[in-house]
């Protein structure tokens, strides 16, 4: 028996729906605030990421899957979206067309992470991407669009907005990081030894009891805004006001990733521990110049769809059901199960969702299976039906009956489809 491997799981044909309905939800959600889907590939040059997320982040030192191919190339499989949708953005001269350019992406993601509940090895982004725009009106946009998400599934989650700044105003901050955690060196974990001399800012992201109490402590960076950036982010809490949207201000956010700049934000739930963030993202100015692209502003998020279920479940979100057969086809015999194949395929073909036997069942079993599955109406047909050219349907919530010709059996149960 060969096991599934760790940190994955299987979508099983009883729970798809479940899936089905949150990513059609996002799929409406991005619609509203007009966006167009892109597809990139599951794997990439393992450069890209590289580059495109940062070589000092967790996902590029510790969690990518990469691998060389038959053709000795090093690839990955991707860990997010941005990168692919960035590279797509540069190699197909989006920028050339109508901007903002704005999409979305539902994709895999792979994580060589510790599995745990809400933290897998292969999961699930729906993500949001709109190339050009550098006012912060897009960044409470794209905001707006998270929060809707949330919104419309029934989640209720926590909005915590923070500017990491630009380049220039990041490197005062990060000498004052130095400053600051200079004496406490000793006390951090081995990562964060590393993140002080590669990528102060990154200390600020450690998940560490010990370096959490550190970090609480730690200059903020919002007072080493430059006038544009803190413009920047003044401006975005106004349209935020404008889009009628809640936040909190918190100046530790820094997201995992090495290219953001200005806006960060995570919509955070208290409901499932310490994998709460639901939804994360921000601003990245550099990345598209970043990954050799004629510089254009960007700004994006990734909500994990495993998360989003998983606080839907333990806050009692209801998941509207699947829609049931409108009719089960039932046949008393081998003869009648043929007949009873037959119309099954002809009103599928006519758009209804119908069912018959498969397993040679006995009629009441059949019955029961009906039941089962749900079905509004049993057509029976036995013997006699045959001669007559007519079945028996019978509605199962009022176990009334009447008489339906074959031939007219599309035409009666499309009627019953529209009540
Ligand atoms: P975390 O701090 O939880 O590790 P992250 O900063 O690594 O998150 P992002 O790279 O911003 O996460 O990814 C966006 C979203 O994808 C997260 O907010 C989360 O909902 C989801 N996510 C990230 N990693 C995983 C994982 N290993 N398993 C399931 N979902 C994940
Ligand atoms: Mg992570």
């Amino acid at each position: 028996m060969i096991n599934i491997p760790k940190g994955t799981k299987d979508v099983l044909p009883a729970d798809a729906y479940k899936w089905q309905y949150v990513e059609g939800v996002a799929r409406e959600t991005a619609k509203l605030y007009n966006l167009k889907e892109i597809r990139t590939p599951v794997f990439e040059h393992t450069e890209l990421f590289l580059r495109g997320v940062g070589d000092t982040t967790d996902i590029v030192t510790k969690e990518m899957y990469t691998f060389r191919d038959k053709g000795d190339r090093s690839i990955t499989l991707k860990p997010e979206g941005t990168a692919g949708a960035a590279r797509s953005f540069i190699e197909n001269g989006l920028g050339n067309g109508v901007l903002p350019a704005k999409m979305y992406y539902i994709t895999p993601a792979f994580r060589y992470e510790r599995p745990q509940a809400g933290r897998l090895r292969e999961f699930h982004q729906f993500g949001v991407e709109v190339f050009g725009a550098k006012g912060a009106d897009a960044d409470a946009e794209v905001i707006s669009l998270a929060d809707s998400l949330l919104k419309r599934l029934g989640l209720k989650v926590k909005l915590r907005i923070n500017s990491i700044g630009c380049p220039s105003c990041r490197a005062a901050y990060n000498k004052a990081l130095k400053e600051y955690f200079a004496p406490h060196l000793d006390g951090l974990c081995y990562d964060c030894k590393a993140r002080f001399e590669k990528n102060p800012l990154r200390l600020l992201d450690c998940k560490e009891e010990e370096c959490r109490k550190i970090n609480a402590q730690a200059p903020s960076i919002l007072d080493y805004l430059c006038p544009e950036c803190a413009e920047h982010f003044e401006a975005l809490k106004a349209y935020l006001a404008l889009a009628g949207i809640e936040y909190e201000i918190d100046p530790r956010i820094v997201r995992g990733l090495d290219y953001y700049t200005r806006t960060v934000f995570e919509f955070v739930s208290d409901d499932i521990g310490a994998q709460g963030t639901v939804c994360g993202g921000g601003r990245y100015d550099g990345l598209i110049g970043e990954l050799g692209g004629a510089p254009a502003p960007a700004v994006g998020f990734a909500a994990g769809i495993e998360r989003l279920l998983l606080v839907m479940e333990s806050t009692g979100v209801k998941i509207p059901e699947e829609e049931k057969p409108l009719v089960y086809f039932a046949g008393m015999d081998a003869e009648c199960r043929k007949k009873a194949f037959a119309l099954t395929i002809a009103l599928r073909h006519a758009g209804i969702y119908a069912e018959t036997d498969h397993m040679e069942r006995s009629i009441k079993a059949q019955f029961k299976y009906a039941d089962k599955i749900g079905a509004k109406y049993v057509a029976v047909i036995g013997g006699n039906e045959l001669q007559e050219g007519a079945m028996n349907v019978k509605c199962m919530a009022s176990s009334e009956s009447e008489k339906v010709d074959f031939s007219s059996a599309a035409e009666y149960f499309r009627k019953k489809k529209g009540e």
